[in-house]
């Protein structure tokens, strides 16, 4: 019955290998599959199977026929060298070279083979294994040579890993030694005391031992740099967070280590990560480091007061501030650092993981400070944003919440309203009116946008059909839209639809779209521009003046009109040379212009002196909804 007790206690071991690999492998799917150790793992199930069907019959729990029983044991018998030679194998395969490995191979596989069939054969010839009256084996040579096969293996693995010693990495020495030694002791034993259970247990607390102190290791530490890794920094927050332990958690991001690889080599690069995971490791005292991505560490203290915060940052700006001598190369580089205090700023481990990741986002996009401790301003920033992303996606299926201002465009020469632009805004309960460069830049990252100019375009095409007359003597109403629009090679065709369906001519719109934008993914709007002019939807350059502009590219695109950004009106006043000259240029080339953002009387000067066609601003109109623009339309109508 001890027999049974043992296999069970080792499939308990396997199972709970298994399990922890398994959960491990989920937090981490990057993980290496480790799939010797598996195979190894697969094959003791197979063997404990087998072994568990012999001594369950000869306990009499389950009865077979006697050729299959007599069968069972011998294959039991069989698989016990044959496990033993598959997992010194796996041992040799990493310490011998390819020749000595096959030869050696070949000879171990080709006496099990000569093994197998001559035991197997004993299953018909009933000589080597002499079984009592309950099967157990009571003698005869096919027992002895089970053993004796199976010291034999474990010798020879223990004679290479005495030659090999040198090759075998830092650490794993005894736990090379021991699994052949291990092994041989308990058939040793198996021989001598007839103790079947010795090998059983001897196997499954190696296959522990091995997984504990060398695969479950491997798992939670980082090869390069020899720190631990994503896995044991997400344990370790689970730890804090639950043992409710205060912590400081400071997450440092290297940039632009793309540019350091590919400029210094990656050998270089690596060396400077284990230089930098050294040099933290010193940063702060009786902390621990982690890397949790390939340019990204993590250095987790006990809570630090605001002062000694203060004085780790300090330090180590000093230190960052001068260049790293790695394997002969000087490299200086920026890093980025966020910190964060738990449990105050993070209560769960995927919470702490999006503070930190949205703190340094907000470095980057505001590239000041390049250290930031998370805080209750940034925590209200953070809240905000998501009301706003939440507002946004409930405004696609609610789309009364989408609102429209429109702007008047006057002529400089006459001073009539000639056209308008359309501006969207989002009314939401509780966050209000929101303004465009709130929500337009989440619109465009997640894709809703599309939805967005849908919307905006209907209702525009509403309006213009439902005050024909009063519309009459206006050009184009003008309606933003952005690269991502032009994401989806169908965007617009759904577009011209939309124009179509209304029954509004397409002339009587124009789509407007930022120089930046344009010249940046130029290749995706061609097509969709292209048939856009085709239908006679007049077509604008946005904010022209922002970015660089590419001359070549505003010579060959379609646009009929370019808006001049409200920077140069304003700087009109200073400089009235680059309006004037960016004035002579776009007259050269044929195209329209409307001068943006004119908000004086001085402006309003400039701008007509410098030729520009129209003008749009805060002097004349702010953006206003639709039945205060319709008031100024029919004022202008009047006049
Ligand atoms: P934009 O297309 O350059 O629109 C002009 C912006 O300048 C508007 O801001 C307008 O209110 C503002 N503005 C006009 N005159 C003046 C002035 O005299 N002084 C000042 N200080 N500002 C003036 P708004 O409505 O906040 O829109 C900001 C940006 O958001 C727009 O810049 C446009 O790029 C984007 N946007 C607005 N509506 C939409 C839309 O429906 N779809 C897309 N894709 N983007 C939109
Ligand atoms: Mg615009
Ligand atoms: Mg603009």
């Amino acid at each position: 019955m001890e027999l049974i007790g043992a296999e069970f206690f080792s499939i308990i071991v396997v199972a709970a290998i298994l399990f922890d690999r398994w959960k491990v492998q989920k937090q981490n799917s990057s993980l290496p599959a480790d799939k010797t150790f598996l195979k190894l793992l697969v094959a003791y199930a197979g063997f404990l199977v087998i072994a568990l069907f012999n001594h369950a019959s000869i306990l009499q729990v389950i009865q077979y026929p006697i050729i299959l029983e007599r069968s069972i044991t011998i294959v039991h018998l069989v698989t016990f060298p044959l496990f033993i030679l598959y997992w010194l194998l796996s041992i040799e395969s990493q310490l011998l070279e390819r020749k000595p490995l096959v030869i050696l191979g070949i000879l171990q596989i080709g006496t099990s083979t000569v093994y197998a069939i001559y035991s197997l054969a004993d299953i018909l010839i009933d000589r080597s294994y002499i079984l009592d009256e309950t099967l157990n084996v009571v003698g005869g040579n096919g027992f002895n040579s089970t053993v004796l096969l199976s010291v034999v293996y474990c010798a020879l693995a223990l004679a290479i890993i005495a030659i090999s010693w040198k090759k075998i990495e830092l650490g794993k020495h005894l736990l090379f030694f021991i699994v052949p030694l291990l092994l041989m002791v308990s058939m040793v034993f198996f021989h001598l005391f007839k103790h079947h259970n010795l090998f059983t247990l001897s196997t499954s607390f190696i296959l522990l031992m091995n997984y504990m102190f060398f695969l479950r290791k491997r798992l939670e530490i980082d090869a390069l740099t020899g720190v631990p890794n994503q896995n044991a920094f997400m344990t370790r927050l689970e730890w804090i967070l639950k043992q409710k332990h205060e912590a400081t958690v400071f997450v440092l991001d290297i940039e632009n280590f793309r540019f350091i690889n590919h400029r210094y080599g990656t050998a270089v690069g690596d060396a400077l990560l284990q230089s930098f995971a050294t040099y933290l490791s010193s940063l702060v005292k009786d902390a621990d480091v982690f890397r949790i991505a390939g340019n990204r560490f993590s250095v987790v203290a006990s809570k630090l007061s605001h002062n000694e915060i203060v004085r780790v940052v300090n330090r180590f700006k000093v230190r960052i501030a001068q260049p790293w001598e790695v394997a002969g190369a000087s490299i200086s580089f920026h890093v980025n650092v966020a910190i964060i205090e738990l449990p105050d700023h993070a209560e769960a481990k995927d919470q702490v993981v999006d503070t930190l990741d949205f703190t340094l986002s907000e470095i980057k996009s505001r590239r000041r400070q390049p250290i930031v401790i998370y805080s209750k301003r940034l925590m209200l920033l953070r809240q905000r944003r998501l009301n706003i992303l939440t507002a946004l996606r409930n405004a696609i299926s609610n789309e009364s919440m989408v609102v429209v201002h429109y702007q008047p465009i006057y002529d400089t020469s006459t001073g009539h309203l000639v056209s308008a632009e359309a501006l969207m805004r989002l009314q939401d309960d509780q966050l209000g009116l929101l303004m465009p460069g709130e929500f337009i830049p989440f619109a465009e990252n997640t894709g809703l946008i599309v939805n967005l100019t849908e919307i905006m375009l209907r209702r525009v095409c509403t309006f213009l059909t439902n005050h024909e007359t009063a519309f009459r003597h206006l050009r184009h109403i003008s309606i933003n839209v952005s690269a991502e629009d032009f994401s989806s090679s169908d965007m617009a065709r759904r577009l011209l639809d939309i124009v179509d369906n209304s029954g509004v001519k397409a002339s009587r719109l124009s789509f407007e779209m930022t120089e930046s934008l344009l010249l940046e993914s130029y290749e995706t709007v061609k097509n969709s521009w292209g048939a856009f002019a085709q239908r006679g939807i007049t077509l604008a350059l946005d904010d022209f003046g922002t970015g660089y502009s590419n001359l070549e590219a505003l010579v060959n695109m379609p646009f009929d009109i370019v808006k001049i950004d409200r920077s140069v009106v304003s700087n009109s006043t200073n400089n009235f040379e680059l309006i004037t000259l960016i004035s002579v240029v776009l007259e050269r080339l044929g195209k329209s212009m409307i001068a943006e953002g004119v908000e004086t009387q001085e402006q309003v000067e400039f701008v007509r002196a410098a030729g520009i066609d129209c003008m749009q601003g805060y002097f004349f109109s702010k953006p206003v909804p639709e039945e205060h623009f319709l008031n100024l339309l029919r004022y202008d109508n009047a006049k």
